[in-house]
């Protein structure tokens, strides 16, 4: 697809078709629609959708930081999120260009996110990401590990804002099945929120980070605050 009046308009149905559906499952738990933020994730989108993409939305998702730090500069007024895997070596590009990193799964990368933003000046905030669909190829802090570390992360964040956490459920056809684990990660953010090192050090978890394309309805329904989409946002274009 080449004519860039067809990809605004396709992004345009997809965007709008995913709001009724966002909307629809805030209105099934009373939720307000606009506690729910849309991340677009670009990592297999192509640039001139990415670059029509930007004309009508403002938050962009990439999972490897190299494509993020060569996009972001690209496209600056746009707030863009890390949520993929992050090692060590890399860490320095992504605090220079993400504005939210979704990834943070252990405490030596939480304290190796804490240097670097030091050292170049950045304030990226974070979430930590919890394995809390207990499958051995996930990275993430155990779900029964956070509390007892909790105290170290608070530290290992030096400042840096710690504003929520984030999962990914398993692959499943059924959306239904990825429930409880949606609801486990919300059970979990209260439980950090209440205590009161939390309270003390000033942190406010408000950020749940969950549901893909094929199941963010239940993840709103059970408290989802940024939903990360690719194949949603970026069906029905057709790379040349
Ligand atoms: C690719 C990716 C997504 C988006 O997946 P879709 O199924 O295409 O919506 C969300 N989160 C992470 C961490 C991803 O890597």
């Amino acid at each position: 697809m080449h004519d860039p009046a067809a990809i605004t308009a396709q992004l345009t149905a997809n965007l709008n078709g995913i709001r009724q559906r966002i909307l629809a499952a805030c209105q099934r738990v009373s939720r307000a629609e606009s506690e729910v933020r849309l991340v677009a994730v670009t990592k297999y989108a192509a640039w001139p959708w990415v670059e029509s993409l930007a004309l009508q939305h403002s938050d962009f998702g990439e999972n490897r930081p190299q494509q993020l730090a060569e996009r972001q500069p690209l496209l600056p007024q746009i707030r863009w999120h890390l949520i993929g895997q992050l090692q060590r070596n890399k860490v320095r590009m992504a605090v220079q260009h993400a504005q939210m990193i979704h990834s943070v799964d252990s405490l030596k990368l939480l304290e190796a996110i804490a240097d670097a933003a030091c050292r170049e000046n950045c304030r990226p905030e974070l979430l930590l990401q919890v394995n809390a669909s207990f499958e051995a190829a996930k990275s993430g802090f155990h779900p029964d590990a956070l509390p007892e570390l909790w105290p170290q992360v608070l530290q290992a964040a030096r400042g840096l804002p710690i504003v929520g956490l984030m999962t990914m459920a398993a692959e499943t056809d059924n959306p239904e099945e990825t429930r409880p684990t949606f609801r486990q990660l919300r059970l979990l953010r209260d439980a950090l929120q209440n205590r009161p090192d939390t309270i003390a050090a000033g942190v406010q978890l408000h950020e749940l980070s969950m549901g893909m394309s094929g199941d963010f309805e239940p993840a709103i329904e059970e408290g989802a605050t940024l939903v990360r989409l690719g194949t949603a946002v970026f069906q029905n274009l057709e790379r040349d």
